[in-house]
């Protein structure tokens, strides 16, 4: 069970819910939970949400609301403080960065809530003070859907924002979706073999992974999450 002790607007449709989960033995950047919701007639439904902390802080979930889903609104517009719902994890040991003393530079590719578990890994290197180079590339469709707009300027990493639908005047960033010439423009080169993670829509990630393959970036070093959808 996990108490539900402070939530933070993160954009109109994104909200962050900081948890106590008793017992929590801590977590590992970039795993996630599973989430099951029991409605009053016991009906159950069960969805995955990446961890955005870092590990050793409070386990809190970022989610983002999809106007048809079914679990989503009620976690983005209903859920009070002092709230409780069941949840089984940490889970994952494949989309996860430690620092473990490598320097190998992170190269980290973000579209809508993907950014989530990138964001616990940010923020892992940043509270141990890695010096590993981090790169994240992030695609939003506007400016206001942005999760984490604040703190992107402060992780101590580059970040490069895409903003595929509507770009404020004087934008500085990218105005279209994550292509191959933008993967070349942004990504680390493959002969400084960086670890990638991609995650998002599963479309997204499809065509981010088959870019930088394209690119020379080995299979084995590209990891992937995808969130569901088209
Ligand atoms: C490992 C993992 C980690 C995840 N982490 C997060 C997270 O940190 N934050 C977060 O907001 N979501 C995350 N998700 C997605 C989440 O599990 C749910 O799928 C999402 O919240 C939708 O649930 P729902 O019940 O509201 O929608 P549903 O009722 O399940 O689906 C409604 C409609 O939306 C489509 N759909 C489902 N998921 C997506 C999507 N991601 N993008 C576009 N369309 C979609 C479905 O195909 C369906 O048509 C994660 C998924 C996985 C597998």
């Amino acid at each position: 069970m996990g108490e539900v002790t402070e939530t933070v607007t993160e954009t109109p449709r994104v909200r962050t819910l900081v948890l106590d989960v008793p017992g929590w033995t801590g977590h590992r950047a970039g795993q996630h939970v599973d989430v099951r919701l029991t409605a009053e007639d016991g009906y159950q439904a069960e969805r995955s949400y990446s961890l955005a902390s870092a590990p050793g802080e409070p386990p809190a979930l970022t989610v983002e609301r999809l106007d048809d889903g079914e679990l989503s609104p009620y976690l983005v517009d209903e859920v009070v403080r002092g709230d409780r719902f069941e949840l089984r994890g940490p889970i994952g040991g494949y989309f996860v960065w430690d620092h473990d003393g490598s320097t190998e530079p992170l190269f980290l590719v973000a579209g809508g809530s993907g950014v989530v578990p990138l964001m616990a890994m940010l923020r892992h290197r940043r509270a141990v003070g890695s010096t590993v180079p981090a790169k994240l590339l992030y695609s939003s469709r506007s400016l206001d859907d942005v999760i984490y707009r604040d703190e992107l300027d402060r992780l101590g990493a580059e970040v490069v924002q895409t903003l595929t639908r509507e770009q404020p005047p004087g934008w500085g960033g990218y105005g279209r979706r994550v292509d191959v010439d933008m993967l070349r423009e942004v990504s680390y080169p493959p002969d400084e073999s960086p670890r990638v993670f991609v995650c998002g829509p599963t479309n997204f990630v499809e065509a981010v992974a088959e870019g930088l393959v394209a690119l020379g970036h080995r299979p084995g070093r590209i990891r992937t999450e995808r969130f569901g959808g088209t």
